[in-house]
């Protein structure tokens, strides 16, 4: 037996003990043996990267999706990349992953594109743009639309290599104090959105103010803000936000379908033999799947909870509401790609991409999901 296989062997039978399984109850040469968590190979180096993320350790859906990810990286690769995640501020604070994962301090981030405005106004539409694609057509675009090619070349630039690793599906348009009855409603309204979404808000009346989500149940319920969007039903029951505002609107507009990234230190990658960097690349794949069916079947359950348990009302925006963001969004968006060339680039590829994906729809999901009706 050669050296390699002994040490396999051995690290097979410890880690069947060490779960309490039978070693010997399969053949060593069966697929679900070979399945089994195996510590790195003596003759191949252990990488021992830092994840770095925007999220708070653990937090529900986002923290835990970094989690899933970096556990997903170390068992595909035996151990080979032993990834260890940091929550926001452990290592660096949020808003800094771009910076450290860009100078190396961590070989990897898991964030959202629309948080580096700051870096390049083109980097929002790799997350969110409002008005713009949902979920599945986020994926659309980036895998099969020329999306990814325009985010790598992109991300080139600030030495980073970029790929989707989560959506959170439709968000809601948020949690207000008081009624939204017209346009007029949103006169001086004081409200936490970020990114585009802000700058649309802006520009119908409203004030947009940015503060990390750990914050947003005390300036709610202090009346720092009388508004906020966060996610959806999911995270912002955890959060109470059905606690301080007593309705929450939809559709969310601002974030029809953003798309979460994991960005990898670039010369970190590119030293990756092949398999590792198929281990990394179908990890993120992995991880934006799952996140997205997570967030569907967890956002189902506590939009229940909430109109069932906290008698929650959901309301519609009013018409006259949706089309003067919709309006204010053409301004904001034909501005952002006037001022910013690479961000034209990737406006004409989203808009392209929007008006044939919108003319599908019309024929295929959005009549399926108006005609489906209730089951008896
Ligand atoms: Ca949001």
């Amino acid at each position: 037996m050669k050296r390699r296989d002994v040490l396999k062997g051995a690290g097979l039978a410890a880690a069947g003990s060490s779960l309490g399984l039978a070693a010997c109850s399969q053949p060593a040469d069966s697929p679900s043996a070979q399945a089994r968590i195996e510590p790195a190979r003596a003759d191949q180096p252990v990488l021992n990267w830092k994840m770095v993320t925007a999220w708070p350790s653990g937090f529900p859906g986002l923290g835990s999706g970094a989690t899933e990810l970096a556990a997903l990286i170390t068992r595909a690769s035996g151990g080979r990349i032993n990834v260890r995640v940091y929550g926001a501020g452990e290592l660096v604070p949020a808003f800094e992953v771009f910076d450290a994962v860009s100078r190396g301090t961590a070989e990897l981030g898991h964030c959202a594109a629309y948080y580096w405005s700051g870096k390049s106004a083109a980097a929002p539409f790799f997350c969110a743009v409002p008005f713009g694609l949902s979920a599945m057509e986020m994926n659309a675009w980036l895998y099969y639309g020329g999306g990814l090619e325009l985010w790598r070349e992109l991300y080139a630039g600030f030495n980073l290599v970029p790929f989707p690793a989560g959506n959170t599906g439709a968000q809601m348009a948020g949690w207000f104090k008081r009624e939204i009855n017209s346009v007029a409603d949103l006169a001086g309204l004081k409200m936490r959105i970020p990114g585009l979404g802000g700058e649309v808000m802006g520009r119908v009346g409203a004030t947009p103010v940015n503060m990390p989500g750990g914050e947003l149940f005390s300036a709610l319920q202090s009346g720092a803000i009388d508004a906020t969007e966060w996610v959806g039903p999911y995270n912002d029951l955890a959060f109470g936000l059905h606690r301080v505002a007593k309705y929450c609107y939809y559709p969310g507009w601002q974030e029809p379908g953003p798309t979460l990234e994991c960005m990898l230190h670039k010369p970190a990658f590119e030293a990756l033999p092949d398999d590792l960097k198929a281990v990394v690349e179908a990890s993120c794949r992995a991880v934006n799947d799952s996140m997205l069916a997570e967030y569907t079947s967890r956002n189902r359950a506590a939009f229940e909870t909430l109109q069932r348990e906290h008698g929650v009302e959901f309301r519609p925006l009013p018409n006259d509401v949706l089309q003067a963001l919709r309006a204010a969004t053409e301004e904001v968006l034909a501005e952002t790609a006037a001022r910013d060339p690479f961000a034209a680039k990737v406006y004409a590829s989203v808009r392209g991409f929007r008006a044939n994906a919108r003319r599908w729809s019309e024929v295929s999901e959005q009549p399926y999901l108006q005609t489906r009706g209730e089951w008896a």
